[in-house]
């Protein structure tokens, strides 16, 4: 027998957001509905994993963190001298040479250059942002581009 049920569906809960309130005030930041951190395999440290789909084009979310005159680990370039230290998101991506991901260290965004499904690692070019990079490092990304040793744009290797 079919009745009528006049409650309301279940609230869902709430994606926990990635960023303390602190760094991430008003709309448009990641919460665990969009993005995870993992740790991957052995030695290779954490990345950034998609939790839902995005389509290419698409903000993902809005960046943030705190200012650095250093350039340190989790830390992304914004001009030259400045850079936001985001051990909460934007720090744990990966470098591809063939990314699916773009910052946009203007507007602190996160955007999406190809469609990206739910569980894919989430890849910058570290390139695209850094003069100088926290430590070079040989690049195992498997892209028929990829350029084997990862520097800054504006460096030279050390190898
Ligand atoms: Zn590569």
């Amino acid at each position: 027998m079919q009745t009528d049920d006049q409650s309301a569906p279940p609230v869902p809960e709430t994606a926990r957001p990635l960023y303390p309130n602190a760094f991430a005030l008003g709309e448009g930041y990641p919460t665990e509905a969009d993005c995870t951190i993992l740790r991957q395999e052995a030695g290779k440290g954490q990345g950034v994993y998609a939790v839902r789909a995005f389509k290419a084009g698409q903000r993902i979310a809005r960046v943030s963190g705190s200012i650095s005159h250093a350039v340190m680990q989790h830390t992304l370039q914004i001009s030259s001298g400045v850079h936001l230290y985001d051990p909460y998101f934007s720090g744990y991506l990966l470098h591809s040479c063939d990314p699916n991901c773009r910052l946009d260290m203007q507007r602190f965004e996160l955007l999406a250059l190809r469609d990206i499904a739910p569980g894919e690692p989430m890849v910058i070019d570290y390139a695209y942002t850094e003069d100088v990079l926290f430590k070079q490092f040989p690049c195992l990304c498997g892209a028929p581009n990829c350029r084997g040793w990862i520097i800054g744009r504006r460096e030279t290797p050390r190898k």
